[in-house]
């Protein structure tokens, strides 16, 4: 067992939440405040994809599907990353990788994000990416004929279709409500409402995790 670390300087912050939620914005606005690495499972597993390894190839077939890639790949994927401070977005995602996680490393704060789900559907169903950069654009605040950073062609991927979106929050809603009481028995779940603007939301984080968050 590793032991519970009594620095203040380590934070090791769990962002829980149905894709969708903010997440991501999140973790960038705390990780550029505490200077401390965001370390999202999602662009990690994207990567692993991207240059073909053996783990990518394995995770694609699941994430095609609109599936969640099985507990062992995922955890294979995030040991290496997971010393000193970090914020995990999008890991851990079921009791499992949440046991798995407690073996490996004690972590300092957990703040789940809420919001209604007819919220989070039309936030992901809306999303289209750029086929050259990668860049990623909500089509309620951009033109979405072409990307507005480098012109080139936007594309849904299979993830931010319709069908595949209500799979994924059917599948995520299933999965993660052990994962909460899990966090909550263990005294470190805090619940933020992920509504308004993302700067709102960070104040009620920093608030969460004691009113400052570094
Ligand atoms: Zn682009």
């Amino acid at each position: 067992m590793a032991p519970r670390s009594s620095s203040r300087s380590v934070k090791r912050i769990v962002l829980l939440g149905a894709p969708g939620v903010g997440k991501g914005t999140q973790a960038e606005i705390l990780s550029s405040e505490c200077r401390i690495p965001h370390i999202s499972a999602g662009d990690l597993l994207r990567d692993e994809v991207a240059r073909k390894t053996k783990l990518g190839l394995q995770a694609k077939a699941f994430m095609d599907d609109g599936k969640l890639v099985p507990d062992e790949l995922v955890i294979e994927m995030m040991k290496p990353h997971l010393s000193g401070s970090f914020i995990l977005d999008g890991f851990p995602r079921t009791l499992e990788q949440a046991r798995e996680l407690d073996r490996i490393v004690k972590l300092t704060h957990v703040v789940e994000l809420t919001a209604p789900t007819d919220v989070l559907i039309k936030r992901l169903t809306g999303r289209w990416t750029c086929t050259k950069c990668g860049g990623i654009f909500h089509e309620s605040q951009h033109d979405i004929s072409k990307c507005g950073k480098c012109g080139g062609k936007l594309y849904q991927r299979d993830d931010q279709k319709p069908d595949v979106v209500k799979k994924r929050l059917a599948t995520y809603g299933e999965l993660t409500m052990p994962l909460s009481a899990f966090y909550k028995r263990m005294k470190l779940l805090k619940q933020v409402e992920s509504l308004g603007a993302p700067e709102t939301v960070a104040e009620k984080i920093r608030h969460a995790l004691g009113g400052k968050a570094c």
